[in-house]
């Protein structure tokens, strides 16, 4: 066992977190869910959306055979909504290519859909007691400042070296423990800003400590500024109070999401209502701009509101539009600026 691995199984059975929801019961379904929903997010905010997920889709079965809208819906303020259609995307192969058997391959694991070789080794490390490296972003963060690993973590060279850590660090025994707490460390001790070096069991060890380099560690991606997006949103309510969404195409940003219509510029209003056999009634109402970043630019939304009433000869498809009550809510996917926008037109 490397000396890392050893201070850092010491460490966990003292100070390592034992009580996760995942951690309990750790099925290979469990801890897939868990796995999927921490990758750009941190424990604190995934509890309640897993506790939730789990009572909603006990087995990879119920999550297979659940409409995508109830999945989304489940997924709902949880960001990054990929993760959510391909869990419901990979459910279905495991059901359908595995009669529902969860795989325990890192060949098969890593075919499925949102399985990457990390999220692969964590769940035969957890789940099945197999000897897998993972390498999330706080393993990364550890093996970076611990071996001072210079480089962007996403270029191909620095991302070799720190799988080669990663796998020479994973011991032949405790092979979960190990998981669970190198995991830990980095998202309690070894935090991006202001790492808690005092208290670290890696402290007399660690290159990056040594040389005091734990800020630069690990390297950032040079990066220009984000491009910004501007769009207009249309809320276009009903006399009774209900509000126009439709569902966004399968693929690209919220893909699968219920959303405001998009419009190109507020002059348009009118002439969208006419093409969509809707006529607007009230004075339009312009929000404040709603800024929301993604992770390759930025999207500065100018909400419209305006009340709108349907022709008679509007035939609108259930599958694409929706007039979405906010006391009768449809158990749908809706992104967080769709939620912040309802919530504010509905006060
Ligand atoms: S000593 Fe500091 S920089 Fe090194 S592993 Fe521990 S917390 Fe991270």
């Amino acid at each position: 066992m490397s000396y890392l691995s050893e201070r850092v199984l010491k460490w966990f059975d003292q100070h390592g977190r034992h009580d996760l929801p995942w951690q309990c019961n750790p099925s290979p379904y469990r801890v897939w869910v868990s796995e999927i929903m921490l990758q750009q997010t941190q424990v604190t905010t995934v509890i309640p959306f897993f506790k939730r997920f789990i009572q909603h889709f006990e087995s990879v079965d119920t999550l297979a055979n659940a409409e995508i809208d109830e999945v989304l819906h489940q997924w709902s303020g949880l960001g990054y909504y990929a993760r959510g259609r391909n869990l419901h995307r990979a459910a279905n192969v495991i059901v359908s290519e595995y009669a529902g058997q969860f795989p325990n391959s890192i060949e098969d694991l890593i075919k499925l859909p949102g399985v990457g070789r990390s999220t692969a080794g964590a769940i035969l490390a957890l789940a099945y007691g197999q000897r897998y490296p993972i390498l999330d972003g706080n393993v990364k963060r550890v093996l970076a400042r611990y071996h001072e690993v210079y480089g962007w973590p996403g270029n191909s060279d620095v991302l070799r070296q720190l799988w080669s850590h990663a796998e020479y660090h994973t011991p032949h025994k405790r092979i979960a423990d190990y998981t669970q707490a190198i995991m830990d460390l980095g998202a309690t001790l070894c935090v991006r800003s202001k790492p808690s070096c005092n208290i670290c069991p890696l402290q007399n060890s660690c290159g990056a400590y040594a040389a005091q380099s734990q800020a630069q560690l690990p390297s950032r991606r040079k990066r220009n500024p984000l491009p910004i997006k501007n769009i207009y949103f249309l809320i276009a309510r009903a006399e009774n109070g209900s509000t126009l969404l439709y569902k966004r195409p399968p693929h690209g940003i919220w893909g699968g999401l219920w959303s405001f219509p998009e419009i190109n510029a507020n002059k348009n209003v009118e002439s969208w209502c006419q093409d969509h056999n809707l006529r607007q009634v009230g004075e339009l109402l312009q929000h404040p701009v709603l800024t929301h970043t993604f992770t390759h630019f930025r999207l500065a939304i100018t909400p419209l509101e305006c009340v709108v009433v349907e022709d008679e000869r509007s035939v609108m498809d259930p599958d694409r539009w929706l007039w979405y009550n906010i006391d009768n809510p449809a158990r749908i996917g809706l992104s967080k600026p769709v939620q912040q926008l309802l919530r504010i037109c509905s006060n």
